[in-house]
């Protein structure tokens, strides 16, 4: 068997939605506290909230991110340096709606139907922003939600404050510096060299709803083994011909899921795992192809979202 294949089979069409991103991080901004605070006036500020949402206007169809001007002379300690474009500083912080919310979480959300700004989920809107828009919310995602996990040293226990404009904390107790932590994860397309791709659907799932196969990294592990490990878990089956894709951030809280393509046999019986998989199936290319022309929802069979790299991938081995 193969561990890593070169042979691609196919490859990703495009970027995933929350892999896109247009606004240099400029580190070097990180450490000079007087040139932020010369820009911090003119500087565009993200509220974003504890389930990932901000606040979006739209432009036709299309949500824009509701930046809010600044106040104050210099940049609150909490304050989050996204980036810096043409001399303007983009800044997120923690905050509480302050308008109207979106309905619902992630691919459950429905799109506002109001030209008002609505506090709207990464998770849905994510793969209709544009590149700039798509790049600081996903940044602000991730960060906050280090920031909201990350309160103690997880030396001595002591309080930590931050550093760097958001991307450090120092602590109080012992000086230990972290820095902004992420959790990779696998996900992975798996099909059969022909026609067919194995979807499965967990329990906790809406009815109907199907998705590749993905878990986490354990430590000491490749994404290589990874990847045979979490599918023979999860469906029974033993793959090869793992292959990269592309990868994107998915910060709910901290993952990176790393997406491959890798074979199965469709003749090996498939043994989804108790409690974790309801049901695994191979699905025809042509009914995965059907279900996407219709939005992504067909009869028997609704695909993950937009915004997810699981969509990116299906719609990819789709066109092939
Ligand atoms: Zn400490």
């Amino acid at each position: 068997m193969s561990l890593c294949s070169t042979s691609a089979g196919f490859e990703l069409d495009e970027l995933p939605a929350l892999s896109r991103t247009a606004v240099p991080r400029n580190d070097f901004l990180r450490d000079n506290a007087a040139e932020l605070a010369r820009m911090w006036p003119a500087a565009r500020l993200l509220p974003v909230d504890r389930r990932g949402r901000a606040p979006m206007g739209r432009s036709g169809d299309m949500p824009v991110l509701d930046f809010r001007a600044t106040e104050g002379t210099t940049p609150p300690a909490d304050a989050v340096l996204l980036g810096e474009q043409d001399g303007v500083c983009y800044w997120a912080v923690r905050a509480e709606p302050d308008g109207p919310v979106q309905e619902g979480m992630g691919w459950d959300a429905t799109l506002p139907d109001t030209d008002e700004p609505v506090w709207q989920d990464l998770r849905l809107a994510g793969g209709l922003l544009s590149a700039e828009d798509a790049g600081l919310l996903t940044t602000a995602v991730a960060v906050l939600s280090w920031h909201d996990n990350a309160g103690f040293c997880a030396k001595c226990g002591s309080r930590v404050e931050p550093r760097r404009a958001g991307w450090a904390t120092h602590c109080t107790g012992c000086g230990r510096e972290e820095y902004p932590r992420t959790d990779p994860a696998v996900i992975c397309l798996v099909h059969d060299g022909g026609d067919q791709v194995l979807l499965a659907r967990q329990p906790i799932w809406p009815p109907d709803r199907y998705s590749v196969l993905a878990g986490f990294v354990e430590g000491g592990e490749s994404l290589e083994a990874c990847v045979v490990r979490e599918i023979c878990e999860e469906v029974g089956i033993t793959v090869e011909s793992v292959h990269y894709l592309g990868s994107q951030p998915w910060p709910f809280p901290r993952s990176l899921m790393v997406g491959f393509s890798a074979v199965g046999d469709p003749t090996t019986p498939l043994v989804p795992a108790d409690g974790e998989i309801e049901q695994a199936r191979w699905v025809h290319r042509d009914e995965v192809r059907a279900v996407l022309a219709a939005g992504g929802t067909g009869p028997g069979l609704i695909l993950p979202g937009v915004t997810s790299i699981a969509r990116r991938m299906l719609e990819s081995w789709a066109k092939t």
